[in-house]
């Protein structure tokens, strides 16, 4: 199957995203990771990603589309993929259509949205601590560590990220859906849209996911 994923921070994605994965045995596509590999890589579009976040600019969709066709392309994305983090805007769904032919949904079987109100989010990134040391994350409600604020795997101390804080959290969640929203009217439109509720527990919502991909 052909995935979007969809969702905020705080929504669950990466969790969700990675478990779907391996269910389908398919590989999750992040942009941010493919940006990182290919600039260590040195191929030609990541010499081209790199000037620009060198420089503080945004990646151009040319070049983030052409490292997602190179993706696309290899041998464990032939049966299916998640595509997590991308696309972000009209433009570049635009552009992903291209690339994948214009069948059915722009050539895509499922973009699952996964809706989580203000206040939830708030509070999951709140209980949020991550390890200064290794970066492990701990949610002091549904992970928490074995001794309160001393990280399980290495002892370092856990610490909250200002990122998190709850003024912070609203500002990028209202950016978040405000930049998304066409690209969600957009998905609506192709019909593959799917809207799943995310505010539950995180076994609920996968139930969930996997209601709206049509595999449960
Ligand atoms: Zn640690």
């Amino acid at each position: 199957m052909r995935i979007v994923l969809l969702g905020p921070p705080g929504s669950g994605k990466g969790t969700h995203g990675k478990r779907l994965g391996e269910d389908l045995k398919a590989p999750i596509v992040a942009t941010g990771d493919i940006l990182r590999q290919a600039i260590q890589e040195g191929t030609a579009l990541g010499k081209s990603a790199q000037e620009h976040v060198k420089s503080g600019r945004l990646v151009p969709d040319e070049v983030v589309l052409g490292l997602i066709e190179t993706r696309l392309g290899r041998p464990d994305a032939a049966r299916g993929f998640i595509l997590d983090g991308f696309p972000r805007t009209v433009a570049q769904a635009e552009g992903l259509k291209g690339l994948l032919g214009d069948g059915n949904g722009g050539g895509l079987d499922r973009v699952v949205n996964l809706v989580v109100p203000m206040e939830v989010v708030v509070n999951r990134l709140r209980e949020r601590w991550l390890c200064s040391q290794c970066g492990a994350i701990y949610n002091v409600s549904t992970a928490p560590p074995k001794v309160a604020g001393i990280c399980d795997r290495c002892g370092g101390a856990l610490q909250q990220r200002t990122d998190d804080e709850p003024e912070t959290v609203r500002r990028r969640l209202e950016v978040y859906l405000r930049e998304t929203a066409p690209l969600v009217a957009y998905y609506e439109r192709d019909s593959v849209l799917r809207n799943v509720d995310a505010s539950g527990p995180a076994e609920e919502v996968f139930e969930a996911i996997q209601r709206a991909i049509g595999k449960s």
